[in-house]
C-alpha cells in the first residue's frame, strides 16, 4: 500500500469518467489514487455528453479547460420544439448568458474526447487495465480488492465507481436488479456535412412529443451531430441492454414527427437501441472504508443530462472530504460526510430526471397545452433560473 501527505491511499474500481475524474481530484489533493478497470483499455460509447457548468467548473479546476474548449462546442441556446409542426415551446439562452451566471461554459461533448482528455492527464501507472473486481474485504485499518485476474490490492479506501451493473454495490449491499425505466432511446452520430441543407444552429434542441422526444446537437468540435430519440416502451425482454437496430426501425418509432428530426435520423449510418434502466436512489453508499460513486450509487434517467455531471460532483466532493481527513478512523468519518453532502442532491437530480418522463411525453391535450404556456412564459424545468440549485453548485468547496 502506498501513502502520501494525508496517509490515505484510494483504490478506484471503474475508469469511466466518474472513476477518472476521482483519480485526478485525488491525486491534485496529493492523495495517492490507482484505478483498476476491467476492460483491456479505456473506451466509452460512441455518443454525445452534455457537461454542464457545476461539472466544467470541476474539470476546469482539473485542468482540463483548453481540451474541452477545443474538443467540446458550447450551445448559444437550448431550443424546446413541438414535436410536429416544430414551433418553438422555449428558447432559453446558454453560451454568454449560463457563463455569465454560473462563470463556467456548457460544453457538448463526444464522450470519447471527454474520457481521452481526462485519460491524458493521468500518469499511465497510475491506471490498472484487464482488473475486474470480483471480492472486497474490509480489515477495520484497510480494505483488500480481489480481482478476476487472480491480482490482490489493499487500500485504506476503496471506491466503487463501476458503474449501473456495479459489482461494488452488490459486494457492499447484497445484489439488487436495476429497473427498466419503461424508456429506450436510439443513439446515432451523423457527420454535419451531411445535414447542411438543414442549416442547423448551435443549439441543444429538444423537442417534446406523445411518449417520446428527440435531443439532437453538435459535438466533436461540430464535425458530428449527435441525436437520441427517446420512446416509451412497456417492457426490455432482450438479452442485451444495447442493440444495434435498422434506422428504418427508429424512423417507423418517429412516424409523424417533423421532416428536422426525421432528416437527421435518416442521416445516420447506424443507431443502437439502449434500454434506459435506472435504480433506486440509496440513502447509505458507504460502509466502513468502502463507499460508491457515480452510476454505481444514483443511476438515473439521462433526462436532465445529469448523470456524468453528479459523477464529477461526486468525484470532487470526495477528493474534499479525504483530504481533510488523516488514514486513521476519521477515514470512515470522512466518507460519511462524503455521503451526507451529496445523497440529498443526487437524490432530487434523480427524481427531477424521473419526472422529465410525464412532463416531455405528453400526449396532445390540456396537459401539454399548460405545459408549453408555462414554457411560452419562460417558466418550466429548464430555465436558468430553475437550474440555478444545479449549475451554480461547487462540488469543490
Ligand atoms: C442516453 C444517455 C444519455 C446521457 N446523457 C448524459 C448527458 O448529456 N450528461 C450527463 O451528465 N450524463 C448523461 N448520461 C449519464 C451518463 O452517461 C452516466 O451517468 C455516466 O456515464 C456514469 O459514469 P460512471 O463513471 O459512474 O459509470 P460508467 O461510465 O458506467 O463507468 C463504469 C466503469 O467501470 C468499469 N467496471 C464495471 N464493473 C467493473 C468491475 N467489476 N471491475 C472493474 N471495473 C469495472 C466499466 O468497464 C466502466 O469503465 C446519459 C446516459 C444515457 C444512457
Amino acid at each position: 500500500m502506498t501513502t502520501d501527505g494525508t496517509g490515505v491511499s484510494v483504490a478506484i474500481i471503474g475508469g469511466g469518467i466518474g472513476g477518472l475524474t476521482a483519480a485526478l481530484s485525488l491525486l491534485r489533493r496529493g492523495i495517492d489514487a490507482h484505478v483498476y478497470e476491467r476492460a483491456a483499455e479505456l473506451s466509452e460509447v460512441g455518443a454525445g455528453v452534455q457537461i454542464s457548468p457545476n461539472a466544467s467548473r470541476v474539470l476546469h479546476g482539473l485542468g482540463l479547460a483548453d481540451e474541452l474548449a477545443r474538443t467540446g462546442v458550447k450551445p448559444v441556446a437550448l431550443h424546446q420544439r413541438r414535436w410536429d409542426d416544430g414551433r418553438t415551446l422555449a428558447r432559453t439562452p446558454l453560451a454568454g448568458p449560463l457563463e455569465a451566471a454560473f462563470g463556467f461554459p456548457h460544453y457538448l461533448m463526444h464522450r470519447a474526447d471527454l474520457l481521452a482528455a481526462l485519460a491524458a492527464r493521468l500518469p499511465a501507472d497510475r491506471v490498472r487495465l484487464d482488473h475486474r473486481l470480483t471480492a472486497l474485504t474490509d480489515h477495520g485499518d484497510r480494505v483488500e480488492a480481489r480481482f478476476a485476474n487472480g491480482a490482490r490490492v489493499e487500500a485504506g479506501v476503496l471506491v466503487g465507481a463501476d458503474g449501473i451493473h456495479s459489482a461494488t454495490r452488490g459486494l457492499l449491499f447484497g445484489p439488487e436488479r436495476p429497473r427498466f425505466t419503461g424508456c429506450a432511446a436510439y443513439r446515432g452520430l451523423v457527420p454535419a456535412d451531411r445535414l447542411k441543407g438543414l442549416g442547423l444552429e448551435t443549439t441543444t434542441q429538444l423537442w417534446m412529443g406523445p411518449g417520446g422526444h428527440f435531443v439532437h446537437y453538435f459535438v466533436a468540435g461540430g464535425r458530428l451531430v449527435n441525436f437520441v430519440a427517446i420512446k416509451e416502451q412497456d417492457t426490455w425482454t432482450r438479452e442485451s441492454w444495447t442493440d444495434r437496430r435498422d434506422v428504418a426501425e427508429a424512423l417507423a418509432a418517429f412516424e409523424g414527427w417533423h421532416p428536422q428530426v426525421r432528416a437527421i435520423m435518416e442521416a445516420v449510418d447506424e443507431t443502437y437501441l439502449w434500454a434506459l434502466f435506472d435504480r433506486a436512489p440509496l440513502r447509505r453508499w458507504s460502509a466502513g472504508r468502502v463507499t460508491l460513486l457515480g452510476d454505481a450509487c444514483h443511476a438515473m434517467l439521462p433526462f436532465m443530462a445529469q448523470g456524468a455531471a453528479m459523477a464529477v460532483e461526486d468525484a470532487a466532493t470526495l477528493a474534499s472530504c479525504l483530504a481533510a481527513a488523516g488514514p486513521g478512523p476519521e477515514v470512515e468519518a470522512a466518507l460519511r460526510r462524503y455521503e451526507a453532502a451529496r445523497v440529498p442532491r443526487t437524490t432530487r437530480v434523480h427524481a427531477l430526471s424521473a419526472a422529465g418522463k410525464t412532463r416531455y411525453h405528453l400526449p396532445d391535450g390540456p396537459e401539454q397545452r399548460a405545459r408549453d404556456a408555462e414554457l411560452a412564459g419562460g417558466a418550466g424545468g429548464l430555465s436558468l433560473d430553475a437550474l440555478a440549485w444545479i449549475y451554480g453548485h461547487d462540488a469543490t468547496a
